[in-house]
């Protein structure tokens, strides 16, 4: 299986054997030695799962786990070396998938990697399924993929083209001004103007209208904007 482990853990030896089981299931692992150096890592990189020690030096894992869970719902394993902790871990319901205590099997955090990994992946790709497609009549649009059917044939769009479609088709019957589009999809740096909406409008209407001069799904509200029709 594959999956990024990163073990938060101030106890070398410790930190060690569970890398070297983690590795030998076919796991890439990282420690920190320190709470705030594995906190920083969690935020800032790419991790699937947090093996995380709670006493620990600069920030204990009571603290790192509450700041992982503001920003990612990754799976964190709790692992205490006292029984004081783990009815704390239980009152206070902050947010681990797990705990285990000192001294526990190397095989047993294996195993339980593993289950809340194949959880985790399974609760991602059920989320996307849900939610990648838009369909609204003859246009289809898949957000992950970002890719884009106008009657059951595929149409290549721009990174642009197909940002303002999508805020657009995920608004339908709202009336947005040029400049809020704009401010919504170009970013602050970005040269151009209101004008930039107006093109890119055009553009988007000669790939998905049948006849531009009388669009189904982008209607222009004259001196105000633009309005997708449900
Ligand atoms: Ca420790």
């Amino acid at each position: 299986m594959n999956g990024r482990i990163l073990i938060i853990e101030d106890e070398v030896t410790i930190a060690d054997l569970e890398r070297d089981y983690l590795e030998l299931s076919g796991f890439r692992v990282r420690i920190a030695a320190r709470g705030d150096e594995g906190l920083s890592m969690a935020l800032h990189e790419d991790v699937d799962l947090v093996i995380l020690d709670l006493m620990l030096p600069e920030i204990d894992g009571f603290e790192i786990c509450r700041q992982i869970r503001e920003e990612k719902n990754i799976p964190i394993i709790l692992v205490s070396a006292k029984k004081d902790d783990i009815d704390k871990i239980r009152g206070l319901g902050m947010g681990a998938d797990d705990y285990i205590t000192k001294p526990f099997s190397p095989s047993e955090l294996v195993a339980r990697v593993k289950a809340h990994l194949d959880r985790y992946n399974r609760l991602v790709s059920a989320r996307v399924q849900k939610n990648e497609i838009l369909e609204i009549r003859g246009l289809k649009i898949d957000k992950t993929a970002r890719r884009v059917w106008v009657n059951g044939e595929e149409t290549s769009f721009t990174t642009k083209e197909f940002d303002l479609l999508t805020f657009l088709a995920e608004h339908p019957n709202h009336v947005f001004r040029k400049e809020e589009l704009f401010r919504e999809i170009w970013d602050m740096e970005s040269l151009g103007d209101i004008a930039t909406v107006t093109v890119h409008i055009k553009k988007i209407r000669e790939k998905i209208e049948f006849n531009s001069a009388r669009p189904q799904y982008i209607e222009t509200i004259w001196g105000v904007g633009y309005r997708f029709k449900m």
